[in-house]
């Protein structure tokens, strides 16, 4: 009988997420019951939000519970349908976990979500990455929330990340003045040079970040977006204009940290430039993801918008493929192919 390989959560990290707080099982491939789906998983999606899922603290979604199969979204293929609106060899995405294959039920979402389909001709690798969940962050929170204007000078940390890549370029794509990328390492930094056309990238890892900031802005950042917190966001506090806008995203420095550090040393710069910061999460947007994914998908079609995929594969590196967001192995989005997508998928395994 085909198996379903799956991963829990075994147990909840104390400090840096490793792989021993999940487990490996397996599982028959269940059958779908009337008005469900059987999905097999083609590729799955690397968030750090992750990370503060398995968390035991209240949070916009609810915590993963222990021996819950590890929360993540995926594109698969509808390998059984027993619902109207699905078909075999369907593509759709959901929440379906750490898992090779997933039940779903469209009707009611279930614990692992309710499947959407794909647009037809969608790369499964896109729909995870520039056209799905990271892209819009990064459309909506540089567009609606930071209010980009033409002329900003602006600044995006986690800049060769899934959401600082695209945001950064969404910038100069808006008539940015100019765009500056901040990322760990030479390689990242080229790559926003060379193929996301950013104006400069600073290597956080080489040097004072606030010194760079004082070369590349002398008149400080109109519009910053953080993907990091912690260090990175008080030096830009120091480099802001007077009536900058912050966009916070996320604080990915301190996502593994058991104590939390104090609040930004440079507070007090909020007030004498009088600064705006505003956060916001993805989910709050959705209705506009029509809208922003066509406007996305013209730009990548267009040869406008740069993207990267870093693509490991097999089911037993997935715990160790979600630490490479932490140690900024990855450039672009994070992913792991399970499988390729099949002509006539019912006959294909399980
Ligand atoms: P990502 O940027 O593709 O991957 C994570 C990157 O973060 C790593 O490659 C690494 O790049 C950097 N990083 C990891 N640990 C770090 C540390 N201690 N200090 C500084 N940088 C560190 O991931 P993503 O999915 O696009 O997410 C980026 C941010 O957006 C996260 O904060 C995430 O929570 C946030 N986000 C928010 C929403 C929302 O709705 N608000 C939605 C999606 C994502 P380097 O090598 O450059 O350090």
């Amino acid at each position: 009988m085909a198996k379903n390989g799956q991963w829990r959560l075994r147990t909840r990290p104390d400090g840096m997420v490793s792989e021993a707080n999940f487990e490996f099982v397996q599982e028959p491939v269940p059958e779908p019951a009337e008005g469900q789906v059987l999905v097999r998983n083609l590729y799955l999606s690397f968030d750090p939000a992750m990370r503060g899922w398995i968390n035991d603290v209240k949070s916009y979604v609810p915590p993963v519970q222990i021996g819950e199969v590890m929360r993540a979204s995926a594109v698969g293929q509808v390998l059984r349908s027993r619902h109207a609106d699905f078909a075999e060899g369907d593509l759709v995405t959901g929440l379906f976990g750490w898992q090779e294959f997933a039940l779903c039920d469209p009707q009611r979402g279930g614990a692992l979500g309710a499947p959407a389909k794909l647009p037809p001709g969608a790369a499964p690798e896109l729909a995870l990455s520039v056209l799905g969940a990271t892209g819009l962050t990064a459309y909506f929170g540089i567009l609606d929330i930071g209010e980009l204007r033409e002329g900003d000078a602006v600044l995006v940390s986690g800049a060769a990340g899934a959401t600082g890549s695209v945001a950064a370029q969404i910038a100069r794509l808006r008539g940015a003045s100019k765009v500056v990328g901040i990322a760990g390492g030479p390689r990242k930094c080229a790559w926003l040079r060379d193929e996301a056309g950013l104006d400069a990238a600073i290597d956080y890892r080489a040097g004072s970040v606030s010194r760079r900031l004082r070369e590349e802005f002398p008149r400080g950042v109109d519009l910053f977006f953080d993907n990091v917190g912690g260090e990175i966001l008080d030096a830009a506090l120091l480099n802001m204009a007077e009536r900058g806008r912050i966009v916070l995203c996320g604080a990915i420095s301190q996502y593994n940290d058991e104590k939390l550090p104090p609040g930004p040393r440079n507070y007090m710069q909020i007030v004498i430039r009088r600064l705006t910061l505003r956060g916001f999460i993805v989910i709050d947007h959705m209705k506009r993801a029509p809208q922003a994914v066509a406007e996305l998908a013209r730009w990548v079609a267009e040869g406008g918008m740069a993207h990267a995929e870093d693509i490991q594969q097999g089911i037993e590196n997935v715990p160790a493929t979600f630490l490479r967001l932490f140690d900024g192995s990855n450039l672009g989005k994070q992913l792991l192919k399970l499988a390729d997508a099949q002509a006539s998928p019912g006959s294909a395994g399980a």
